[in-house]
């Protein structure tokens, strides 16, 4: 009874009318007591005031919109401590050599998972690519920089329909000079690349960083070359004159 109410509190809802609402129906899906004090905490601190609106919701993780305590718009992602991916979760870890002692406990794995995007993200900004802001984490909890206004930014799949052969074109190239800069200066690599993970704003914002890992990973060079391979297909798909993914690889990792 009690957890509900601090749901119902933190979500700014009238228990009478929308017990029914999308918005508590994934949140109490997905909330657990971990969860419910990290909230808590997040709240004390004025990182999250309010949530409201259910922004994606993932295998891994849900997104929320929510306020800061100043009313600024935030990016709320929370990991799941029950997920399915704990396979995956734990090999991209494993490869990570910026990840020491791995837990086996998988709640204690998601925390570092949560942790791992927050560092990426600050990593990927310092070599000038545009990301949303990270503001804070703790354990299965990301705030970040909400990307959009009333709504999220569309993501570049939402708005291909609309987009021209030279906006495809310039986008691709902007793509292209993004995996170099973060090979080549930033020792990174996204992972997961693709026109689901890019939305639509004032610059085009790279998101989900989760699996993203520096290039002295044993995985980083399959991982750049899967983003190679998906960027280079999906624009190819639009019309682009684009590379030949492996010759951009072999440039890149210099063999
Ligand atoms: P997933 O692992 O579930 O794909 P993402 O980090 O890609 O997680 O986020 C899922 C969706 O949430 C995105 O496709 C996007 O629509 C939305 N989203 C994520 N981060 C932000 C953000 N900072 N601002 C606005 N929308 C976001
Ligand atoms: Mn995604």
């Amino acid at each position: 009874e009690s957890v509900d109410r601090k749901i119902f509190e933190l979500l700014g809802l009238k228990e009478e009318r929308e017990k029914d609402s999308e918005l508590y129906k994934v949140f109490s899906e997905v909330f657990d007591k971990t969860t419910q004090e990290t909230l808590e905490y997040m709240k004390k601190r004025g990182y999250i005031d309010t949530l409201f609106g259910v922004i994606s919701t993932g295998k891994e993780a849900n997104v929320f919109r929510g306020l800061d305590k100043d009313g600024n718009q935030v990016a709320v992602k929370i990991y799941r401590t029950y997920t399915t991916e704990f396979r995956r979760i734990w090999e991209y870890l494993a490869a990570d050599p910026r990840v020491g002692y791995l837990p086996k406990d998988i709640r204690k794995l998601v925390f570092i998972w949560t942790r791992r995007e927050f560092k990426n993200l600050q990593r990927a900004i310092k070599y000038a690519v545009r990301v949303p802001e990270p503001l804070a984490f703790r354990k299965n909890i990301l705030v970040m920089e909400f990307i959009g206004n009333e709504y999220p930014a569309p993501r570049l799949k939402d708005v291909e329909r609309t987009l021209s052969l030279e906006e495809f074109e310039e986008l691709y190239h902007y793509t292209m000079r993004v995996i170099e800069r973060l090979w080549k200066r930033g020792e990174m690599v996204h992972g997961d690349l693709s026109e689901y993970n890019i939305l639509m704003w004032d610059k085009p914002v790279i998101i989900d960083w989760s699996q993203a890992t520096v290039s002295r990973n044993k995985m980083a060079k399959t991982l750049l070359y899967r983003d190679l391979r998906n960027i280079t297909h999906y624009f190819a798909k639009k019309g682009v004159e684009v590379e030949d993914p492996s010759d951009k690889l072999k440039e890149l990792v210099g063999e």
